[in-house]
């Protein structure tokens, strides 16, 4: 669907997945005024199917497109594309337990714009693929290692809206970690070089004891709606969590961490490389980590009732 810059989306169509076409001069191809999202629907066992918190996605994309100066569907807009296409691709969605079907809302900036300024119209579209684990390991231990030169957000900046743009910063400093055996990269602050932020696509917790500890949201990391819901899971199953500045100095006494996100649901962190020291979790995934999976899986898939209301069935 597509829109006037100042004006709303026209109602969408379903389309084969195809290119599409731009001109040279849009917006997203030369000031990158670009947006996504990322949500899964799960086939239930009676083989109907869930999304998660999908009006969160709706809400996070309208918040980032007025961060990029660019317009953005409505949420009803939104969630009717997402339900249409995946209504549409059904025969794709995985059965039971083996996988889910990713969703990918996109928004750009695709009006022709030459000098420097937000694009004069934009177009909103979804598209969707079948996906099992994100990292090659699934429920096992990855392994991170903290980069210390690049940053991938700065405040005032955009590392706290799904923008394109901020995963390019990461390609460099992802790849270097992957040709050195690890699984991901973790980021620190820009100003004091020593807080945690996130992973190139997902949010980070540390557990000591009963207390949960993940970096406050503050402009620099992406607002996960998976750790906004662990969050509130574990605080329900009498967890202290703190939301607050978490230096990387008490990864060295942690007694779990593990990953947030959308793809890689909850991921255990087996070790993390810090100048040169690995610092490693035990073996296996920890009970903490093993229980907050436990319970947002079997939510997600429809395995126990929704007391959260969280889920919506198509
Ligand atoms: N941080 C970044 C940089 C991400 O790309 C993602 C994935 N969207 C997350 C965190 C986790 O967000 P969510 O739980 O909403 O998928």
């Amino acid at each position: 669907m597509k829109c006037q810059q100042g004006g709303t989306f026209s109602k969408g169509e379903l389309k084969r997945y195809g290119n599409i076409e731009l001109s040279p001069c849009a917006g997203v191809l030369n000031y990158g005024q670009g947006l996504f999202e990322g949500l899964k629907a799960y086939r239930k066992q009676d083989g109907n199917i869930l999304l998660f918190r999908p009006e969160e996605n709706a809400e996070r994309m309208k918040a980032g497109a007025e961060r990029m100066s660019m317009a953005s569907p409505s949420t009803e807009q939104f969630l009717q594309a997402v339900k249409d296409t995946v209504l549409a691709n059904k025969r794709w969605i995985p059965p039971a337990g083996k996988g889910s079907l990713y969703i990918r809302p996109l928004l750009i900036g695709s009006g022709a714009v030459l000098g420097v300024a937000p694009a004069p119209e934009y177009t909103f579209l979804v598209y969707v693929s079948p996906v099992g684990n994100y990292f090659k390991e699934g429920l096992a231990p990855i392994h991170l290692i903290v980069e210390n030169d690049l940053h991938r957000a700065t405040p005032g900046g955009t590392g706290g809206v799904k923008t394109i743009g901020n995963y390019a910063a990461v390609l460099k400093a992802q790849s270097a970690a992957k040709l050195k055996g690890y699984s991901d990269a973790l980021y620190l602050d820009c100003v004091h070089k020593k807080y945690l932020e996130e992973v190139s696509s997902c949010n980070i917790f540390v557990v000591k004891g009963n207390t949960i500890s993940t970096p406050a949201i503050k402009g620099t990391i992406l607002p996960g709606i998976t750790r906004k819901s662990i969050i509130d899971l574990a605080r329900s199953q009498g967890f202290q969590v703190e939301e607050r500045l978490v230096s990387v100095d008490e990864l060295v006494d942690a007694d779990e961490v593990f990953c947030t996100g959308t793809a890689v649901v909850v991921s255990p962190v087996g070790s993390v490389t810090h100048l040169g020291k690995r610092i490693s979790y035990g073996n296996g995934v920890g009970a903490v980590t093993r229980q907050l999976h436990a319970s947002l899986t079997r939510l997600q898939m429809g395995l126990i009732a929704d007391e959260m209301n969280w889920t919506l069935e198509l």
